[in-house]
């Protein structure tokens, strides 16, 4: 299943080398890397008193349901010992799953598309970089009009 989207960030340590881990992992678990975007820097959301995150998104394919691609994803998270300090805080790797095609749910565990995904820049600024066209399911805009509604 091709068109699967991930979002990555890290915004402790060596920023760099967690987001090309994280993709390496990914690879590792049979989530096969298709296209990755530029990494970005950006401010944080949400808690401002943190470091600067380094933000990336990858469309990925892998044969697996979302529930358990969110648990091969938390697994990489864990061994790579990720420590969540507070809600929104600073971490050495945050990985979300943003899209899965034609998948719109909401549980307590997982919801897609990603509840939020449309406020935040820096996961519209690298969609639109590798997908500007991409349908957002349930909003039906582009990532690049999700973008521009942001922006201005
Ligand atoms: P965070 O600390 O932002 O990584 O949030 C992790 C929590 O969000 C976990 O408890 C997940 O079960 C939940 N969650 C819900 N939807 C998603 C999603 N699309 N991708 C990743 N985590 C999700």
């Amino acid at each position: 299943m091709n068109g699967i989207y991930i979002a990555l960030g890290s915004n402790i340590g060596d920023r760099e080398g967690n987001l090309k881990r994280a993709l390496d992992m990914l690879e590792e678990s049979s989530v096969h890397i298709i296209k990755k975007s530029k990494f970005y820097e950006t401010k944080p959301y949400g808690v401002a008193d943190q470091p600067d995150f380094l933000n990336a998104v990858a469309e990925v394919s892998a044969d697996m349901q979302p529930i358990d691609l969110l648990h091969t994803m938390q697994d990489i998270e864990r061994c790579m010992g990720r420590e969540r300090k507070r809600h929104w805080g600073e971490r050495n790797i945050d990985l979300d799953l943003l899209i899965y095609p034609n998948v719109i749910m909401d549980t307590p565990e997982l919801t897609l598309p990603h509840k939020d995904m449309e406020n935040r820049e820096f996961v519209l600024r690298p969609m639109t970089e590798i997908a500007p066209d991409l349908v957002h399911p349930v909003l039906g805009s582009t990532m690049q009009e999700l973008l521009n509604a942001l922006l201005y």
